[in-house]
């Protein structure tokens, strides 16, 4: 799908890549200069923020909107950010080349729909909770209301697992290129919760035949307003492409769309 100048699900692996929460002007404009120059196409930064606690940072708001759209000026990458309440879909349509659909908001069914609607490409996250079958319920209800241009992502799950903040289904990247004609991308910070994790789950996610990749990055992680403990400076954001060039090489062999899109049941 055109976003830009350039496609999601084509044959370009594509790297999303920026901090959590757009902070201040100086973080986002280094972090969109320093993700540009190791290879990124589009900057990630939340606006609006899903947090735990209420009493968390929820994010800047129509500020840190108008910071994103002038991290675009400057350095031409497409932008990516949450919306989290129907009332802001046309705001955050405004300023973001793709809107985002958080993992606590997979299944607000009337905000996919606005979403939707906006027109813009939709990058949908699944439900921390949410069965591969109940994320394509969610696809739907966005290819319902007019919009063909949905990306899909795995950011992790909740299971028994404790060890690491989420469960990465590496199998459900595998499993959707084979049923499904959607995008799907890999988001390794979300799904481990630590930086040391993101390279090796990002490589796994390529050898599954991921789209592309939803990473965060920002200039001193451990100073992060939120998700410091798995974000990556930017010198590990650049070894982490720099490690991907072999096996982003090795994908064109085993790249394909699905022969034959089936309803998940039929699996
Ligand atoms: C995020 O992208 O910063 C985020 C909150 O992600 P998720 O909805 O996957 O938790
Ligand atoms: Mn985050």
């Amino acid at each position: 799908m055109p976003v830009l100048d350039f496609e999601v699900g084509g044959s370009d692996f594509v790297t999303m890549a920026g901090p959590c929460s757009v902070e201040t002007e100086s973080q986002l404009m280094t972090t969109a200069e320093a993700v540009r120059r190791s290879g990124a196409r589009i900057l990630r930064g939340g606006a609006f923020k899903p947090r735990s606690s209420p009493y968390a940072f929820q994010g800047l708001g129509l500020e840190g909107l108008k910071m994103l759209a002038r991290a675009r000026e400057l350095t031409g990458l497409a932008i990516v950010t949450e919306v989290m309440s129907e009332c802001d879909v046309p705001l955050v349509a405004d300023y973001a080349d793709i809107l985002q659909i958080g993992s606590r908001s997979m299944e607000n069914y009337s905000l996919l729909a606005e979403a939707a609607r906006s027109g813009r490409p939709i990058l949908l996250k699944r439900g921390m909770v949410a069965t591969i079958a109940d994320l394509f319920v969610s696809a739907q209800v966005v290819l319902d209301n007019g919009n063909p241009n949905v990306i899909l992502c795995e950011r992790g799950i909740r299971t028994f697992e404790t060890a690491l903040r989420n469960t990465f289904d590496v199998a459900a990247i595998a499993l959707i290129k084979e049923i499904s004609h959607l995008p799907i991308i890999a988001d390794p910070s979300h799904a481990a919760g630590v930086r040391e994790l993101v390279p090796p789950l990002t490589r796994a996610a390529v050898a599954a035949g991921a789209d592309g990749l939803i990473v965060e990055v920002h200039p001193d992680p451990d100073k992060a307003w939120s998700d410091g403990e798995q974000s990556l400076d930017f010198a590990a954001f650049d070894d982490l492409m720099t490690s991907l060039r072999p096996y982003l090489a090795l994908r064109s062999a085993f790249q394909h769309q699905a022969a034959n899109p089936r309803p998940l049941e039929a699996v």
